[in-house]
């Protein structure tokens, strides 16, 4: 595979384009430190022209009818699954996401252009019973207008297509600004878009390295009606300061501290495998990954020994093998972090069941800790690596306190065989997702999103499309 197709411009207007300053930023692969590729590095100014661009192109957009907005989409949509091996290698190469788990996230995130392609038709109003006979009541759903999508690099594919699905099914504009960790998968889906036939202005990606000040642009500008981000709690709570100027409609969705709880009724093997896919993903780095794993007194040994097994069975090294489960982190900040926190958690009374030694480069030893206690900082404060600690709980209700003991409320999960305690537990848990007997939740069709400080609004599923529309309501007087 190689990068030969692959346009290293920004995508502003229908047109492949440099920075105005001509400058550029270089992208890493974190698995060998290598350089793929530079971008655009552009600045307040070109994310201006590229506003600006969007909104010229909003009028005539959304007066398209939804079959005609659903069946652009659904072609760009065929060209993801068309191009799934591509997007995955260049995903892989810049981001150090396994290749089988790239594979995975373009299917996942084409996923959300077919559902919301099928939404498009289905944005209906309604009519009301009026308060007196000579009026008739009506709301209709119309699209917000041009929305900035800010997004992350754990998810290079999925977190636009999530936030840009429903957009453009709504007949809204965008302008997307993908980290400057892994900007080419969001340029290569650009090609796709160009080849799908979204007219010039209606889709745009500008590449960056200044985020504060590209951010600043998105948040500010009135032709901006609406910004959805996804990343960082710290930078979410900088954003929404910043829309206030403007009064933007905001969707954040920010960190998490997920808890998973093992009951003694668990069926532990079950548990294993659900725990081990939810903490290991893309190496620990996703928001729904586990940080924190309750198990109960009773089964709390055995726990612990199976679940280390299972972790040492972990495949780490060549990110471009199909069978290989771990890869590097993102970035040496992402691996100070780690080392940091098993540093703490040991230095409080924590033991290493496995693992806890970095390897070459970016890359780190699956871990375990058990003992783990809620002095410790990585009870707290998501780690974002392949690190979990092990705590333990005596009753249900000490383990539901100890799970809502956080400022996030994103993914909680929790085992157990007792229909009753599923509810009772499931209904506690101060979280916007709780994954019962799975450890794996994600998918187009069921709202995801998290409350308290892991932000607010929902993405995918019947509700997604509601977050890009605004609601008229419509009265008709004198009528005889
Ligand atoms: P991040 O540092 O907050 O960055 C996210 C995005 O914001 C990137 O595009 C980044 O650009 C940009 N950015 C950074 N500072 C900014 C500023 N001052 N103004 C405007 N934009 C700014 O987060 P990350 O490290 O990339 O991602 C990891 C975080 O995302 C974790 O906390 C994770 O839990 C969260 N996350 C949440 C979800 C969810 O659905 N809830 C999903 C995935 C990840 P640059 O990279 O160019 O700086």
């Amino acid at each position: 595979m190689n990068l030969d197709k692959l346009k290293t411009h920004a995508y502003v207007n229908g047109q492949w384009t440099s920075a105005a300053s001509g400058k550029t930023f270089q992208v890493f692969n974190p698995a060998t430190s290598e350089v793929i590729a530079s971008v655009p590095d552009m600045d307040r100014e070109d994310v201006r022209k590229a506003i600006d661009a969007a909104d010229a192109a909003w009028h005539h957009y959304r007066d398209l009818t939804a079959k005609e907005r659903a069946a652009i989409m659904r072609r760009w949509f065929n060209l993801m699954i068309e191009h799934k091996e591509q997007l995955a290698y260049i995903m892989t190469i810049e981001s150090g996401k396994v290749m089988s788990e790239s594979q995975g996230e373009v299917v996942y995130g084409a996923s959300f252009i077919e559902w919301f392609a099928e939404e498009a038709k289905r944005t209906y109003g309604d009519v009301i019973p009026p308060h007196a006979n000579d009026k008739r009541l009506v709301v209709i759903k119309q699209s917000i207008g041009v929305v900035a999508a800010i997004t992350p690099w754990n998810f290079p594919l999925a977190m636009i297509t999530r936030k840009v699905g429903p957009a453009l099914a709504a007949g809204c504009p965008v302008v997307i600004k993908p980290p400057s960790e892994t900007p080419l998968t969001a340029l290569y889906i650009s090609q796709l878009a160009e080849e799908a036939g979204f007219p010039a202005g209606v889709y745009n990606t500008i590449t960056s390295s200044q985020s504060s000040e590209t951010g600043k642009e998105l948040c500010e500008n009135p032709k901006v009606r609406k910004l959805s981000f996804t990343g960082s709690t710290s930078v979410g709570k900088i954003l929404m300061s910043q829309c206030s100027s403007t009064l933007k409609k905001l969707s954040l969705e920010l960190g998490g501290n997920a808890p998973f709880i093992v009951f003694d009724d668990a069926d532990l093997d079950e548990a294993v495998k659900g725990a081990l896919v939810s903490k290991y993903r893309h190496n620990g780095q996703t928001c729904v990954c586990v940080n924190r794993l309750l198990v109960q007194d009773k089964v709390y040994d055995e726990f612990v020994e199976k679940f280390t097994s299972a972790v040492q069975a972990l495949k780490t090294g060549n990110v471009l093998a199909t069978d290989v489960q771990v890869g590097p982190l993102i970035n040496e900040k992402g691996l100070k972090k780690v080392q940091e926190h098993i540093d703490d958690a040991v230095a409080k009374g924590a033991h290493i069941t496995t693992g806890g030694k970095k390897l070459e480069g970016l890359f780190f030893q699956p871990t375990v800790l058990s003992n783990a206690t809620t002095e410790m900082i990585i009870a707290h404060e998501e780690v974002f690596g392949p690190v979990a600690p092990i705590f333990r709980f005596h009753t249900e209700q000490d383990a539901i306190q100890m799970a809502n003991n956080t400022e996030y409320g994103l993914a909680a999960y929790f085992y157990s065989k007792d229909v009753s305690r599923c509810w009772r537990v499931a209904e506690a848990l101060e979280y916007g997702m709780v994954g019962i007997n799975e450890g794996l939740i994600s998918t187009e069709v069921a709202p995801f999103g998290g409350i308290k400080e892991s932000g607010f609004g929902r993405e995918g599923s019947k509700y997604g499309m509601d977050y890009f529309m605004e609601m008229k309501y419509m009265c008709f007087g004198g009528i005889r």
